[in-house]
């Protein structure tokens, strides 16, 4: 049944009478984009007026964007690790918020090797936990039914730190779960997990990660979707099912747990969940025994709809290994956010990935935009660039993101590279492009994220005729030898092996196929000055980029935010990759390279 006749919406007939009020939120959010704006603008200058930071530009009680934009610098971590570390050493004054600062979010993103530290306070939970409510209702538009059954969603919190000066200091999702927000969430039948919060707020992985593969097993029939915040992290989840099924399956079998499951409040929500099913056992057994394990989700959760995992950005080169374990399931991606802030929400979460456009959200934070032009020069403080603001933009066009939030920080660059592709009313809606400053460099040539990307995807396509994928890849500028070159290691799925899989050849072509769809810099540096030597690939053993992840994650990652680097540098991390390679290949010539025609 629908509200159609409650309250329609342009958006769609909305499932519920809570639906329709979350979509009519979003279409006069979107509407009044400006307004929306300008007002959170106000708030945020108002309340921080009387900030350390702020009264250094003599703003003097000024809300407005004018005098906003005329006196605040636009800054990046680097410019505000000052006032980070005095409050991280116990400062509790007014520096960058008035609030008080609740705890820190540790981002993925880092400065000087180390994790940025992202202020917040406790207020922001209710913004992250708002934008969270629209997803479902924006969900159930294009997924009918999905009260008729459960999410399988692997989600996880990760241990915690305490700065100096004693605030807690853990990512964004680790700080979500365990509040009560997410823990004391009203029941929502459209939006009923298999985990137990017992599960997910288990800090040690092992555990938790085993007692949510209990549950989705044991109510696999229930099972209309299956997710994970980021494509690696569902992809760690089939890893966890390949190695541990035998367990699994002698648990389901016997109604018993796992020894290693030791948390008592969590072996106790299991006792209340895990009855004896040999015949469910027994199908385990026969489904994950087999060699091939293509379709393998679709096999064991057999009434998913669509996966629900980020596959945008960095994560896209994933999409491959997720069709193939799926079935070619659809892949929603449904948020885009950040430890600064959440920005916004797909309004189309069934489209493509490669269609992919977020919705920012005007009253999640004050948002600002650089244009961005790659052969322009670096910015400096002395030639400020021209920001656009949201409502603004020009579709088709690229900007970098610059936020100005609640918790204080202040046209604050996050980083990203954003596209506008459309708007909803007066919202622009972006493709999210690429991460800045991923860089491979030997001499004057710069490769970026979204290269490198595209690089693996041209040798990809080469593989692909032994029904062979890239599961994962990193990369190092080797500048031991002279010229340098680039290194890139990958970690290959081969099908078939005994039948059909790459030989020498085809990975030395694969170097050069790398080498062909790298930018004209490079390849004039290959070619014409000789200053880059040609581009190596080392394949690595099966496993190694676990290896990796299980390496950042025992220095402090989080399961929920990894994401493999796409460049390395770290010796310790070489070490391993060294000592887990199985072949070693370079480009046979050099790429192609004409002086650019200008007339
Ligand atoms: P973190 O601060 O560790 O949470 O990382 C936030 C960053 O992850 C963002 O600034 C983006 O670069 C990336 N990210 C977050 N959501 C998405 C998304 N939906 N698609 C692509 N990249 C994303």
């Amino acid at each position: 049944m629908t509200v159609d006749s409650v309250t329609s919406s342009p958006l769609g007939p909305p499932a519920t009478e809570k639906d329709a009020k979350a979509l009519q939120f979003i279409e006069e959010t979107t509407k009044n984009t400006d307004l929306v704006q300008e007002r959170v603008l106000g708030e945020i200058l108002s309340r921080n007026a009387e900030t350390e930071y702020l009264k250094r530009f003599s703003l003097d009680g000024a809300t407005d964007r004018n005098s906003f934009k005329s006196k605040v610098p636009v800054v990046t971590y680097e410019d505000l690790q000052p006032e980070i570390q005095r409050i991280a050493n116990g400062d509790r004054s007014p520096i960058l918020s008035s609030h008080p600062i609740s705890e820190f979010l540790t981002s993925s993103g880092t400065s000087a090797g180390e994790r940025k530290l992202m202020p917040t306070i406790h207020e922001e939970l209710d913004r992250r936990t708002l934008l969270y409510s629209l997803l479902q209702p924006v969900m159930n538009l294009y997924v009918p039914d999905l009260d008729k059954g459960k999410g399988l969603y692997f989600l996880f919190i990760k241990a915690e730190t305490k700065t100096p000066g004693g605030l807690v200091a853990r990512p964004v999702l680790t700080s979500y779960y365990k509040s009560e927000h997410f823990k004391t969430r009203p029941i929502d039948p459209y939006n009923v997990l298999t985990s137990p919060n017992e599960a997910i707020l288990c800090p040690d992985s092992f555990q938790s990660m085993y007692t949510q593969m209990v549950c989705g097993l044991v109510m696999r029939q229930q099972v209309l979707r299956v997710g994970a915040v980021f494509a690696s992290g569902l992809l760690r989840a089939i890893r966890f099912l390949q190695l541990n099924w035998q367990q699994l399956a002698i648990d389901i079998c016997n109604g018993t747990l796992n020894p290693k499951i030791i948390d008592p409040s969590l072996r106790e929500t299991m006792s209340g969940i895990l009855k004896p099913d040999p015949e469910l056992a027994d199908f385990i057994t026969k489904e994950c025994c087999e060699e091939n394990w293509e379709g393998i989700i679709t096999r064991v959760w057999p009434n998913t709809k669509y996966l629900d995992v980020i596959v945008t950005g960095a994560m896209a080169q994933y999409i491959p290994l997720l069709e193939y374990y799926s079935n070619g399931l659809p892949m929603a991606c449904t948020m885009y956010a950040s430890s600064e802030c959440y920005f916004g929400l797909n309004l189309k979460p069934m489209c493509k990935p490669s269609e992919v456009s977020y919705t920012i959200m005007p009253n999640m934070a004050y948002f600002e935009f650089i244009p961005h032009d790659p052969s322009a020069p670096p910015l400096s403080r002395h030639s400020p660039p021209r920001l656009v603001d949201l409502a603004d933009l020009e579709v088709g066009k690229e900007y970098e993101l610059v936020i100005t939030t609640y918790a204080g920080l202040c046209r604050y660059r996050v980083g990203d590279v954003l596209e506008v592709t459309g708007y909803h009313n007066a919202a622009p809606q972006f493709r999210f492009v690429r991460r800045k400053n991923v860089l491979l460099s030997i001499d004057s040539d710069k490769t970026d994220e979204a290269e490198l990307q595209k690089a693996i995807d041209n040798a990809s396509v080469l593989l692909r005729e032994f029904n062979t994928t890239v599961v994962e890849y990193t990369s190092y500028a080797d500048t031991k030898t002279i010229p340098g070159h680039y290194v890139i290691y990958l970690e290959l799925l081969v099908k078939d092996p005994a039948n059909n899989s790459p030989n020498h050849e085809v990975l030395d072509k694969c170097c050069l196929a790398m080498e062909e769809s790298l930018n004209s810099v490079y390849r004039q540096g290959r070619v014409a000055d000789s200053s880059i030597g040609p581009l190596e690939i080392r394949v690595v053993k099966n496993g190694t980029f676990e290896e990796l992840m299980d390496y950042a994650i025992s220095r402090g990652a989080s399961i929920n935010q990894y994401k493999a680097p796409r460049c390395v540098n770290f010796s310790p991390i070489m070490e391993l990759l060294d000592s887990r390679v199985v072949s070693v290949h370079f480009s046979p010539s050099a790429p192609q390279w004409t002086p650019e025609q200008r007339s």
